[in-house]
């Protein structure tokens, strides 16, 4: 077997914990206890306090995170701000080579990277060694390359970073999202202060590792571990020059009124609440398979979700028919099982969150289907399930449940699925199963949100803006327009 199948035939069983990895591979390292990364050194937070960080599949912790307060969000804001010169300045060749080395190293621990992904924040190993992974060591592959072409990305102008960047992610797709946050603000010059989220700091934190590892200057990536309070302080320090976030539309508001009046600049990813819509001249079955993969990947804790799903009224009792036989396929439990399609669910919070909307929908008398899956004793866990006759007006059809739950309702025309489908305050993304290319191209000019997908749901891609409409958000992540948001540019 070569080299590279080698790398991408690793075993994931369950018969083995991290502690105990089989000897043939290696070791999986989660520390007792994870300090502050700050100016290249893992240093102790002001406060002596720490906080605890579980898998959510066992309801057990698996590790102790220090807690950044003000201070400690100083001494890394300041640690930025002195790298910032120096990384800037650098050659741009040479600030590309370190982007391409981290990209290196994340490839070479793709696989402890993945098992802690899947530990600390529930999503089935397949996923987080199949897609989290490998896509973010694509996007630090991908800015690398664009570090010193920024004059061909920006012709007749001169592009200048912002300075130091303080990037908020959230839980569901913790490296990955580090990954879209830190590779092109480095790519651009600018130095960063990262926050993860505090149920899944662990994959940051060794990423931390491995920043270390490749040589990068001290200071010019820090990351700085905490709730929601140590977000704040990120978001209202006066020497940051740039606010880049990823999370809730409600925590984007408190953001956008935080800095108004300042001369930070913003990206806000937020909320979804994308509409999947079949026609009756679909492939029918590749289309359930999308629909499936579009609300139930990462067991719904997707901004970009396929949560609403239109069926036109001809085909509605053949995709049911087939939504449910397939739902009951999908293997609910054990997240470091390779074979689990569905893992655990993030926190207590959000199963309680979603378990919030499942009695909604019973209370709303709606016909269901819940998968019929033995849920494992411990852990947080939710069957699949879908809701049958949605109304408009329902919650369920309105709100961000981020969970695996589908809202599905019928339609007759293109208008009235294009009316239906915009209807909602949201606009990030949107999928169109069809085999007419004209229906596809039409509804993709149509549909207000920043991602369309014709007969495919959930396809990433680091050359690929990403981004939403409406109180979805601002800016775009990904490809080149990912550059813009981290630079000026001057005429
Ligand atoms: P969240 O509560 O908004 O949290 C996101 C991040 O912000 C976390 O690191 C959080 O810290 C921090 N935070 C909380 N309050 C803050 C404040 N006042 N100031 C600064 N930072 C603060 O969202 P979430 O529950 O983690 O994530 C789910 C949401 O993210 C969903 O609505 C989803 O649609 C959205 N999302 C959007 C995208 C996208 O690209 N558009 C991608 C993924 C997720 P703590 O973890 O400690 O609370
Ligand atoms: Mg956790």
């Amino acid at each position: 077997m070569s080299k590279k199948e080698n790398a991408f035939s690793l075993k994931f069983d369950t018969e083995w914990t991290y502690a105990e990895a089989p000897e043939s591979t290696s070791h999986i390292a989660i520390e007792k206890k994870y300090d502050l990364f700050i100016d290249g050194k893992f240093v102790k937070p002001k406060s002596g306090k720490y906080f605890e960080t579980i898998n959510p599949a066992t309801e057990k912790p698996l590790a102790k995170v220090a807690e950044a307060n003000q201070k400690d969000v100083d001494a890394a804001v300041n640690a930025a701000r002195k790298a910032f010169p120096k990384w800037s300045g650098l050659p741009a060749k040479e600030r590309g080579k370190y982007i391409f080395r981290i990209a290196r190293l994340i490839q070479e621990k793709a696989r402890e990277f993945a098992v802690i992904e899947t530990m600390d924040g529930g999503k089935p190993i397949k996923e987080a060694r199949d897609i989290d992974i490998p896509l973010a060591a694509a996007h630090f592959f991908y800015y690398a390359g664009w570090a010193d072409k920024l004059q061909y990305a920006f012709p007749n102008a001169k592009a200048e970073p912002l300075g130091v960047a303080g990037q908020i992610i959230p839980w569901n797709f913790p490296l990955l999202m580090a990954a879209w946050k830190i590779a092109p603000a480095l790519a651009c010059g600018n130095t960063v202060v990262l926050k993860p989220a505090e149920t899944t700091p662990l994959t940051a934190l060794k990423l931390a590792e491995l920043i270390q590892e490749s040589g990068l200057p001290n200071g010019v990536v820090n990351i700085v571990t905490g709730d929601g309070k140590t977000g704040a302080l990120i978001v209202e320090h006066p020497e940051i020059d740039k606010i880049a976030f990823t999370g809730s539309t409600e925590v984007g508001k408190i953001i956008q009124r935080a800095i108004a009046g300042t001369n930070k600049k913003a990206t806000l990813e937020l909320g979804g609440k994308a509409a999947n819509i079949i026609f009756e001249d679909a492939p029918i079955d590749q289309a359930v398979e999308g629909v499936i993969n579009g609300i139930f990947f990462n067991q719904g804790h997707v901004c970009c979700a396929g949560s609403r799903l239109f069926v036109q009224e001809s085909i509605q009792k053949e995709v049911e028919r087939k939504l449910v036989d397939r739902l009951e396929t999908l293997i609910v439990g054990d997240p470091l099982d390779k074979n689990t399609d569905v893992g655990a669910i993030n926190s207590k919070q959000q199963l309680e969150t979603i378990n919030g909307y499942l009695k909604i929908g019973e209370s709303e008398g709606l016909r269901s289907h819940q998968a019929k899956n033995k849920l494992p004793d411990s852990g947080y866990f939710c069957r699949p399930t879908l809701f049958f006759d949605v109304a408009q007006s329902s919650r369920l059809a309105k709100e961000e449940i981020f969970g695996p739950v589908l809202a599905i309702q019928t339609f007759r025309t293109v208008d009235e699925v294009i009316e239906k489908a915009n209807n909602t305050p949201y606009g990030l993304s949107a999928g169109v199963w069809t085999d007419k290319g004209s229906k596809a191209f039409n509804l993709s000019s149509q549909l207000k949100a920043g991602v369309i997908w014709a007969n495919t749901f959930n396809k990433f891609d680091p050359t690929s803006p990403f981004g939403g409409y409406k109180e979805s958000g601002f800016g775009r992540e990904g490809g080149l327009h990912g550059l813009a948001a981290y630079l000026k540019i001057k005429a």
